[in-house]
């Protein structure tokens, strides 16, 4: 056999030995997760900008596509995407991401949520009945949902569990790694006006005082009277008002002109395609939102 043909099979067999599971993760801190366990492993495709809302996302012709030709969905759950992604996944007609399959995994449901309990329901215009599902922001526990993550894909990829676990840990130390840092950041923040419940994780894990929404009830734009209740309860007081990119709406303005508050617009997940460093990034804006208010 010629060395050129025995090269060209040992490339193919190396290729083969390398599992390559497609991966549809809903957001980029999905994503940004999915690639750092999966590793070389895994080719990831995420669905929204991260400037977009994920509650209400158009899904285009090219989102159906790598729903059909997914082994894996990454969403981050707890009905964050139900306005779009079950009607999605039904409709690719691809068994294997269905939910409660194998090939579905929700990051909302590897932890325990905030507000799970609250009784909420859709029809009192609530968009989270099943509690909080805006887990991203929260270093830790995207840790522990990398380590479950890892596990799932151990499941689909048996030969590689020993590597997507090994990713999960080296992950989880990156994030205790940085937690002083962060804790420091943080340390007797005045608190935090929120537009939405979408940083609650975060300022819970941080110790940052939550003072407020701006929005009246999750999913329902501010009223003037709900505006005017907060000036009156906040006037005289210290704090900032955080909010992200697609909710910069008058009620803001008009809050933090009243209050003489700052408002802040920061990204609620990583760039596009981005790695852990993007993903810390934006835990370092955040905090230093809140650190740029003692
Ligand atoms: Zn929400």
């Amino acid at each position: 056999m010629k060395k050129s043909v025995i090269f060209s099979l040992l490339v193919l067999f190396s290729t083969q030995a390398l599992a390559s599971i497609n991966i549809v993760a809903t957001t980029s801190s999905m994503g940004m997760l999915s690639r750092t366990i999966g590793g070389d492993l895994v080719k990831v495709t995420e669905l929204a900008p991260p400037d977009r809302d994920v509650h209400t996302l158009q899904v285009r012709p090219s989102m159906m596509q790598a729903l059909r030709q997914a082994q894996l969905v990454v969403s981050i759950g707890a009905e964050l995407e139900q306005g779009w992604l079950p009607p999605a996944i039904e409709s690719s007609s691809n068994p294997k991401i269905l939910p409660n399959s194998m090939g579905y995994f929700e990051a909302a449901a590897q932890a325990p949520l905030i507000d799970a309990q609250a009784n909420a329901n859709r029809s009192q215009g609530d968009v989270h009945p099943l509690g909080n599902p805006h887990v991203q922001l929260d270093p830790v526990k995207m840790a522990d949902i990398g380590l479950a993550l890892a596990e799932r894909l151990s499941k689909l990829d048996a030969a590689n569990a020993a590597k997507y676990r090994q990713n999960a840990q080296q992950f989880k130390a990156a994030v205790e790694a940085k937690l002083p840092q962060w804790q420091k950041l943080s340390a007797g923040s005045t608190g935090v006006i929120l537009y939405h419940k979408d940083a609650n994780y975060l300022l819970t894990r941080f110790n940052v005082p939550l003072l407020a929404y701006v929005e009246p009830l999750a999913g329902i734009p501010p009223t003037a009277s709900h505006i005017l209740s907060l000036v009156q309860q906040f006037k005289g007081k210290k704090g900032v008002i955080l909010h992200t990119v697609y909710q910069g709406n008058a009620g803001i303005a008009q809050l933090a002109q009243q209050l003489g508050w700052n408002h802040v617009s920061l990204p609620l997940e990583p760039v596009s395609n981005g790695n852990q460093q993007a993903y810390f990034a934006v835990i370092d804006q955040w905090l230093n939102a809140v650190a740029n208010n003692k």
